[in-house]
């Protein structure tokens, strides 16, 4: 897992402070930090956060009453990122006008909302809670995202506070409902495969009818949430009886490569190898063997040797190879 954020380690302290654990009671941890009221609030705005105009000094924090309880959770928690994390206090300016002269000034707010956030999932949905759901309900998307939303929180929420803490090989593609263009996509790592750009429209069907991948989707009333996952295929211990170099003259035989192809191809999947081992080095042999499969799989180049019946066992001998 990533380590935290300063952001992150703020919303850590403060559970640990009022002894909260999930499902947290936002409530009380905002009321020893904050006045709280309810009213109509204009212009779409989910919360409004003022200085010194609570009771006994504290800040106020007026939130949407015609909001859904669930994202109501998050907003709070949200405003109290901003109390709660030091260098927010007094850098808050809401931009109502935003021009080119003042973009330093955007991209500034803009990152503290993005703390802020990460601020809120941490106190909602603590990353190793959430681990600890991931391996409890061997990664199944659905059973996760539901003890998330039994714990108070939004499906988008629970989705955004899922991908914090998901093991290697997740993807996470938010889209729009309506026409599938892509708003978001977050990968955990190593799991190679080229993410659709945001704005793009998002091709599902790519993943599907794969062995490698699983996909879930989850809808909500603007958003198409996709899951993919790569699938591990558990390596074994004994190697294959031909070394790699042996299985990898079959398959390219087999494939009918004239000798300067032969030598060609040869160099480009040594390539591959050395620096996929490169970047995996000191992890464990199951994790090198997943992350090489899934690597060439991710390659176009090399589409015959993915599909040759031997493939696996070239794998397979390689990483034996380079383990033993
Ligand atoms: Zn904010």
């Amino acid at each position: 897992m990533k380590p935290y954020l300063p952001e992150e380690n703020v919303a850590k302290r403060l559970l640990q402070r009022t002894k909260s654990t999930p499902p947290v009671d936002i409530d009380a941890i905002a009321s020893n930090l904050a006045t709280i009221e309810y009213a109509d609030l204009p212009n779409e705005a989910d919360a409004l956060l003022l200085y010194d105009h609570g009771d006994d000094g504290k800040p106020l924090i007026i939130l949407d009453q015609n909001q859904l309880s669930s994202r109501l959770r998050f907003t709070l928690a949200h405003e109290l990122g901003h109390i709660a994390i030091p260098w927010h206090v007094g850098s808050l300016v809401y931009h109502e006008e935003l021009s080119i002269e003042n973009i330093a000034a955007f991209l500034e707010y803009e990152e503290i909302e993005r703390e802020a956030n990460r601020f809120a999932a941490e106190l909602l949905a603590p990353r190793d809670w959430v681990a600890g759901l991931f391996d409890e309900h061997q990664g199944d998307v659905k059973k996760i995202l539901l003890s998330l939303t039994d714990s108070g929180m939004s499906i988008e929420a629970s989705h955004y506070c899922m991908i914090r803490a998901a093991p290697i090989g997740n993807c996470l593609i938010k889209c729009r409902k309506l026409d599938d263009t892509v708003v978001t996509s977050t990968q955990t790592g190593r799991t190679f495969l080229s993410l659709p750009r945001d704005r793009e429209v998002f091709d599902a069907k790519k993943y599907f009818n794969k062995l490698d991948f699983s996909v879930h989707i989850s809808k909500q009333s603007s958003f198409v949430f996709y899951w993919i996952k790569m699938l591990s295929v558990s390596f074994s211990k004994s190697a294959p009886e031909e070394c790699s170099k042996e299985l990898i003259m079959e398959i390219m035989n087999d494939e009918g490569l004239a000798e300067d192809q032969i030598d060609k191809y040869s160099k480009s999947i040594n390539g591959i190898v050395g620096s996929i081992n490169g970047r995996m080095k000191g992890e464990d042999t199951q994790h090198l063997y997943d992350g090489m499969r899934r690597r060439f799989l991710a390659d176009e180049k090399l589409k015959f040797l993915v599909k040759h019946p031997r493939f696996m066992d070239f794998i397979a001998a390689r990483v034996h190879e380079l383990r033993s």
